[in-house]
């Protein structure tokens, strides 16, 4: 090893912008939930990449799907046809339930998508007049970093100094469906909602809240769009959160664990009525659809359903969260989630903690504050678990 983890926290820092925070462990290797640092000390990685890795660390199965598919075809851009990307587009239909769908590679470029999608639709189909289309968005979001999106954020922080915002974006209080009624006029395009809020720190909606929003989009003609970047694909115990209320959406975005946990693959899927109004030219992405991202999407889907991940999240997610019910200490507000998405609120700072709980052997972030996340691999052993939860236990009852 040439370099000390100093070194290279040193050198992160020098030559990196600073728009992260990151705990100050340099990892150099991971395999299933596991990750080792660059002095051999092993953590079990209770984040998972803010849910992209819900298949573990190096999954032997989507390694050795993009192996063969590095030895075959890489990039063809979308000028040109590859075999991998049918197969994707089609299961990715069967699993979500939607028509067609367009292949992006970052979360916030599934978000554009179904921005300008909805935008789109609302103009030449339902009839908005041009520049006119609003979609409703809910307070407390986290849809992603580009400026359309922190336009309509609600975190002074995600928006300090980059304005000019893009408009036609207004914001209603989340989990309050009426809210959205009232907020609904002739130029309303689309409802865009996380069905569960990750990084707005695990706000689980009231119950019924999803299907009431579903009622009110259709009975207004405006699109219902999920964002289930980080709460879809197994994360909270079934295939997509929306489930939970059987509130299937007119669009839904997926990202994050799209990829397996080796490559950024996100995508919109939604009917033929609202993806039709693309024409060739009017949006795309170079690497979007691209012959290794499609093959390994397809294969983290299959993974999923094969390895029925989301019944595996619903059991241990519920194991879980009753013993963390079962801690006692003062500082602990509130134990919430579903699945495997859970987070535990403090009624102080959660960054200390974290630290202590790395300390021990398990990485997690805080967010919002006060909010430590569990979002483990999940491939989790329910031994594993069991393991994880004795460090929780040393760290808030000693
Ligand atoms: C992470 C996330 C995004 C953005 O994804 P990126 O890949 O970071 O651009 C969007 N929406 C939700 C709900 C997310 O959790």
């Amino acid at each position: 090893m040439d370099y000390s983890a100093k070194d290279l926290m040193e050198m992160d820092d020098t030559y990196g912008a600073h728009n992260y925070k990151p705990l100050d462990v340099v990892l150099n290797k991971g395999e299933g939930v596991w990750v080792w640092d660059v002095e051999g000390n092993k953590y079990m990685d209770m984040l998972s990449s803010y849910s992209a890795l819900n298949h573990g660390h190096r999954n032997p199965v989507i390694i050795k799907k993009m192996k063969e598919q590095l030895d075959k075809l890489t990039l063809t851009s979308r000028a040109f046809r590859n075999d991998q990307l049918p197969l994707f587009l089609k299961k990715v239909c069967e699993v979500t339930g939607m028509e067609m769908a367009l292949p992006m590679n970052t979360g916030a470029e599934g978000v554009e998508t179904a921005l300008k999608a909805t935008r789109k639709w609302g103009h030449k189909v339902k009839g908005i007049p041009e520049n006119k289309a609003e979609i409703i968005a809910c307070s407390n979001n986290f849809h992603g970093r580009t400026i359309t999106i922190i336009s309509l954020s609600t975190e002074e922080q995600y928006r300090d100094g980059f304005g000019p915002m893009t408009p036609g974006f207004p914001i209603v209080p989340y989990g309050d469906a009426k809210a959205i009624e009232n907020a609904i006029n002739e130029n309303t395009a689309g409802v865009l909602v996380e069905p569960i809020q990750g990084e707005g720190g695990i706000v689980v909606p009231p119950e019924g809240y999803l299907k009431k929003v579903k009622e009110i989009c259709k009975k207004n003609n405006v699109l219902l769009i999920f964002d289930e970047i980080q709460c879809g694909l197994g994360r909270t115990g079934k295939m997509f959160a929306w489930e939970w209320e059987n509130a299937k959406p007119d669009g839904i975005i997926l990202g994050k664990a799209l990829g397996g946990g080796v490559y950024p693959v996100s995508i919109f899927a939604s009917s033929k009525k609202v993806l039709g109004v693309f024409n060739p030219g009017d949006h795309g992405s170079t690497f979007g659809g691209n012959p290794i991202a499609a093959a390994v999407g397809l294969a983290a889907l299959d993974y999923l359903i094969e390895e029925d991940l989301p019944g595996k999240a619903l059991k241990l997610g519920n194991y879980f969260m009753d013993k963390l019910r079962s801690l006692e200490n003062p500082v602990i507000k509130e134990v919430r989630g579903k699945g495997l998405l859970i987070g535990l609120e403090l009624n102080e700072k959660a960054r200390p903690y974290a630290e202590k709980l790395k300390e021990k052997g398990l990485l997690c972030k805080e967010t919002h504050g006060v909010v430590i996340r569990f979002a483990p691999p999940l491939v989790i052993t329910k031994d594993e678990l069991d393991w994880a939860f004795e460090q929780v236990k040393d760290v808030f009852e000693s």
